[in-house]
């Protein structure tokens, strides 16, 4: 037996809890990830450390993996349900030198930890056109660019010139757009399992009135159509080819149907919204629901946009 396998993951978790103190993280153990979801549903992650900058990051990806402690890479939370039991291992969130956004040309060059929002109102007050479709999207860059996150017939991934990244092993990498080989909701870091540190996106000159109207329209089409008053992970499935997954689950009289806590929503049947106090067991369930009824009555199979993580 080597000495690794002796080891209890407990004994893991200390060694990269020192580590991650030592490179400034911040640490917290048992950290409810209902906090960190805009769900708001989610039990403790056994670590939940904070990396402030990139050589950080890349050494504590590097001692996990080393360790074979898992690590789930936490953005906004905004398209994740995470288990009631919580995360085992490490969750890392990125903190504000891998947050930045600054102007190269007609080019902006965002953290992956910046917020979708900051990096739109970034781009508007520069007068650079590109990302309005975006002005919405609850997530950072490096989630959107994970997901290739898109609305309104537009797609992060077609203004991504290039991306920085980190290996499993925390090495970094470039890859280019083709190379990201983004197509609908996919990525491929969903393939290789790398982590987004920064991403170039290719803007062009525009007026900052004619910027600002946009974003604002696609906003209040927003509001009208999404359930924006309750937590939720936005639309729970991916798009079924030919059709919608809001308008099969309405037409199988879905809407407002309940599990626990966790309903579809009134406003738009694509949304599943935490109406107080739901649990995962309570979406699972829902979900399972869903899918049911509607491949009985039409025949189309929903699968699931939003990511489970977890126990
Ligand atoms: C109200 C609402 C509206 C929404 N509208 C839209 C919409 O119009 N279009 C759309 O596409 N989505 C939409 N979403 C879903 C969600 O906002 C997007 O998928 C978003 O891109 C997720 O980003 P995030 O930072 O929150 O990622 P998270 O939810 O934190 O993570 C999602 C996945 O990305 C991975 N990840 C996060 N950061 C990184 C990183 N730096 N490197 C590698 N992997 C990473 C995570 O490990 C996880 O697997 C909506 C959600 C809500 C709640």
């Amino acid at each position: 037996m080597n000495h690794k396998e002796k080891e209890t993951p407990l004994r893991r978790l200390e060694e990269l809890e020192r580590l991650a103190a030592a490179e400034g993280c911040e640490v917290r153990r048992e950290e409810p990830m209902s906090r960190h979801t805009t769900f708001q549903i989610g039990g403790p992650a056994d670590l939940f450390v904070t990396a402030p900058e990139e050589a950080a990051l890349s050494r504590l990806l590097a001692a996990a993996a080393e360790r074979e402690v898992p690590v789930l890479l936490l953005g906004n939370g905004s398209n994740l349900l995470v288990s009631d039991r919580g995360v085992p291992g490490l969750v890392v969130a990125l903190g504000a030198g891998l947050r930045t956004v600054r102007r190269e040309g007609n080019r902006l060059v965002a953290g992956a930890g910046a917020p979708l929002s900051a990096v739109c109102s970034f781009a508007r007050r520069e007068a650079l056109s590109g990302v309005e479709f975006l002005w919405g999207v609850p997530g950072s860059v490096g989630g959107a660019v994970f997901m290739n996150a898109g609305a309104y017939g537009g797609e992060i991934g077609q203004r991504v010139e290039r991306c920085r990244l980190l290996t499993p092993c925390g090495a970094p990498q470039e890859k280019s757009c083709a190379e990201m080989a983004f197509s609908y909701r996919e990525s491929a870091c969903q393939r290789d399992g790398s982590t987004v540190v920064s991403v170039t996106l290719a803007l062009a000159p525009g007026e900052e009135e004619e910027i600002h109207a946009q974003m604002e329209d696609y906003f209040r089409r927003r509001k009208e159509k999404q359930p924006l008053e309750y937590p939720s992970a936005g639309s729970v499935f991916r798009r079924p080819a030919g059709h919608f997954a809001g308008a099969l689950i309405e037409q199988c009289g879905l809407k407002g149907r309940r599990c626990g806590g966790a309903a579809v929503s009134e406003k738009h049947a694509g949304f599943i919204v935490n109406l107080g106090g739901a649990s995962c067991a309570d979406v699972l369930r829902l979900i399972s629901l869903i899918q049911e009824t509607v491949r009985e009555q039409t025949g189309v199979s929903l699968e699931c946009e939003v990511r489970r993580v977890g126990r």
